[in-house]
């Protein structure tokens, strides 16, 4: 039999043990004990670097909308519950939620999958961290921190532009892909189900916690930052954003960044390609007035609802 053998074989090897044996085993053990002893490291292995040709076999694995949603969904509520452990209170609804929404729904049409994720989820985690996330199948959380270090309107709605592409352009779907691939590689039968796949290492939240592709986030610094302008926000509040969070945490080590920044150990290149970019649209795009918005993020109010002199 010609099997491909995808990533590392020791790895896929392990994972094809564990599929075997951990349902049940991992009902009666301890967090992290057998077959993970460390599942963070278990799958930094397995989903390491990919070479060109497995990422090419990666992308060609196709997840449907309804798989990416029970995904995403079951990961989404994990991560509550996890928030909720460290003593953070999520919420669906209320002022901040509501603001949230119309900024969502400025940047929401110019996603190419605008029709696909018409209906997104957004969650305000109440802790100062500053952060922001999105699940696949499309539930945002953006955490209190962020609202409160974001200067204004435009460099909010980077954020969640920056958040959307990440979702329009399938980033979120490669822990997806990759367990997926590696499930189907062994030739597992029935189904794919990737809340069994995951559930008995109770490792799906933490796959999410893992930063993206450096690559991925350039993708959707740019994309943000093109949104925002197209929406008539000055994207260089965004750049300006990171800017400042880069001074705030010059001197810290990557574990103490928010996921949001994490896989940026170069925050001024952000900084700089989003600045490029402005430049660029500048020329190939001119705007006037291009829109800040301190007033409206201060009062919750959206600048589609209220323009204020400024
Ligand atoms: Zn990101």
């Amino acid at each position: 039999m010609a099997v491909m053998i995808p990533f590392h074989v020791r790895n896929i090897l392990v994972l094809a043990v564990s599929l075997l044996v951990a349902p049940a085993a991992a009902a009666q053990q301890p967090r992290g004990a057998f077959p993970f002893a460390d599942p963070q490291a278990f799958f930094n292995g397995l989903f390491g670097e990919e070479t060109p040709e497995e990422r090419r076999r990666l992308e060609s694995v196709k997840i449907s909308f309804e798989e990416e949603k029970r995904f995403g969904n079951a990961a989404a509520r994990q991560y509550i519950e996890h928030l909720k452990q460290q003593g953070a209170e999520v919420t669906d609804r209320g002022r901040d939620v509501e603001y949230l929404r119309r900024l969502v729904e400025t940047v929401r049409p110019q996603m190419e999958k605008a029709r696909k994720y018409r209906r997104l989820t957004i969650y305000v985690v109440d802790s100062p961290t500053t952060d922001a996330r999105t699940f696949p199948g499309g539930t945002l959380f953006f955490f209190r921190g962020m609202l409160d270090f974001c200067e204004n309107e435009a460099a909010l709605v980077g954020v969640v532009g920056h958040e959307l592409s990440h979702l329009d352009r399938g980033h979120l779907l490669l822990p997806l892909r990759r367990s997926k691939f590696a499930q189907t590689a062994f030739g597992g039968q029935g189904a794919f189900s990737p809340e069994e796949f995951f559930a008995s290492a109770g490792t799906m939240m933490r796959m999410f916690t893992r930063p993206f592709r450096p690559e991925d986030e350039a993708e959707a610094d740019l994309d943000g930052a093109t949104w925002t302008y197209r929406a008539g926000y000055d994207p260089r509040e965004m750049g300006k954003l990171f800017l400042a969070m880069h001074r705030r945490d010059a001197g810290k080590g990557p574990d103490f960044m928010p996921a949001f920044l994490r896989t940026h150990p170069f925050h001024m290149d952000r900084f700089r390609a989003i600045e490029d970019r402005y430049e660029h649209l500048n020329r190939a795009e001119p705007a006037e007035n291009l829109y800040i918005g301190a007033a409206n993020l201060r009062r919750r109010i959206p600048r589609s609802e209220r323009v204020f002199p400024e």
